[in-house]
């Protein structure tokens, strides 16, 4: 794999040893794709009954309470890590502790390294293997695999679109500069301060202290996720987008758990959890530590244009990125996504009115005052 300009990897075949067959091309879901099947399926709200762990997932913990049940059977789960550097990459593990490092969603496409390979030695030795990952990687591992295995249960999300490693890298050593010290770890959705509802960056130091947070609309990294403009190509097309999956689980946010259920709306983050196939059935019903609700199938696919839609690529896209390629990151991000007046208003509001303690009435009542506005709208 040799990463192009932009950051992204992609295969290059020597062609002094290449074959000819052709089977790389047919392994490849981008390359071949299969019609999508309809099959019943099952959807949940979920939360993680263990409040530490709540605090460390993006959402309910959804992700760890399936993987937790796969390590009870002595299997292995694999799932997006940062290295030392923070690059983000995919390993396995195959303890508690191993897995918590799969925790909370990075932003970055993440390396598969030799992960694919592991999981077949995994597989051939009788072990139980979970995999976790975006669409397009299931489906990548399974046609590597040559089809669904009984002993693999896999796990995709509802993806936005993946960024680019070389867009993350720049950044972090932009804020490190910023910073003044180097950033031992990244939480792209970290609940503390504003809580769950509120999607926020935090950098934390190497004793684990926390060197800063910043929300959705004023962290350059997030700005740049949230506005398309990092993506790899594919994203903005992207074929793994569809309800029907072949994965067993799909997990994704749920910021209106009241909408299904109002005592799950204690702002510490709720997943939503649908289910693909009878193994995930089983599985789910025997899944411990969770907190869970069915609902709607229909209800809860209706909900998010992103299950089946992908983004709008950003007009700006490839000049950011090339930009990013030749000056230095200080330069692009402060080019493409200045602190202004209003960044500046929108974060200094926001932590005032958490230092006053009126930050979440507040947010209750713009709320409140938003659907007053949205009924008289459509009336
Ligand atoms: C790139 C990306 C984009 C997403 N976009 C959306 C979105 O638009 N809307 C939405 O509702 N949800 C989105 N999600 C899913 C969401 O962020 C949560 O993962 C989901 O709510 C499940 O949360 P959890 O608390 O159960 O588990 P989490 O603590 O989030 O763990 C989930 C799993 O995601 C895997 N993961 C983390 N980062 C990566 C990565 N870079 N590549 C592959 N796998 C990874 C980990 O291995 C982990 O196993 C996205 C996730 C990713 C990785």
């Amino acid at each position: 794999m040799e990463a192009d300009v932009e950051g992204f990897l992609y295969p290059n075949a020597d062609k002094k040893l290449c074959a000819g067959c052709g089977l790389c091309e047919k392994s490849c879901p981008c390359v071949s794709t299969e019609p999508e099947k309809h099959f019943p399926q099952k959807a949940f709200i979920a939360q993680h009954t263990d409040n530490t762990i709540l605090h460390e997932s993006t959402s309910g913990g959804a992700f760890t309470a399936i993987a937790q049940r796969i390590l009870a059977e002595g299997g292995v789960v694999f799932g997006a890590v940062y290295d030392r550097s923070l690059h983000v990459l995919h390993a396995y593990a195959e303890t508690e502790d191993g897995i918590s490092a799969f925790r909370n969603s990075k932003y970055a496409q993440s390396d598969l390294n030799n992960a694919f390979s592991m999981v077949r030695k995994f597989i051939e030795s009788d072990r139980r293997v979970c995999f976790s990952g975006t669409p397009c990687q299931i489906e990548g591992l399974l046609k590597f695999l040559g089809g669904a295995c009984p002993g693999l249960v896999t796990v995709d999300v509802v993806c936005h679109a993946v960024p680019s490693p070389l867009v993350f890298e720049k950044y972090i050593s932009y804020m490190s500069e910023k910073h003044g010290a180097l950033i031992k770890d990244v939480k792209f959705r970290d609940k503390n301060p504003y809580g769950y509802k509120y999607s926020q960056m935090a950098h934390y130091g190497k004793n684990k202290e926390l060197l800063y947070y910043s929300g959705v609309e004023t962290d350059i990294m997030l700005r740049a996720f949230f506005s398309n403009i990092c993506d790899r190509p594919i994203c903005y097309a992207c074929k793994f987008k569809k309800r029907y999956r072949v994965s067993d689980f799909t997990i994704w946010d749920c910021p209106d758990p009241g909408l299904y259920d109002k005592s799950f709306d204690n702002d510490a983050g709720v997943s939503k959890v649908l289910l693909h196939t009878t193994k995930a059935r089983e599985l789910f019903s025997e899944t411990m530590n969770l907190r869970k609700k069915e609902i709607s199938v229909d209800a809860v696919c209706d909900s998010d244009k992103l299950m089946t839609q992908s983004v709008r690529e950003n007009a700006l896209r490839r000049r950011f990125l090339k930009d990013l390629s030749v000056r230095s990151a200080r330069e692009v991000f402060e080019k493409y996504f200045p602190d202004s007046v209003k960044v500046k208003m929108e974060r200094g509001i926001r932590k005032t009115c958490l230092i006053l303690g009126v930050y979440k009435p507040m947010l209750k009542s713009f709320k409140r005052v938003g659907k007053i506005v949205k009924r008289m709208t459509a009336t």
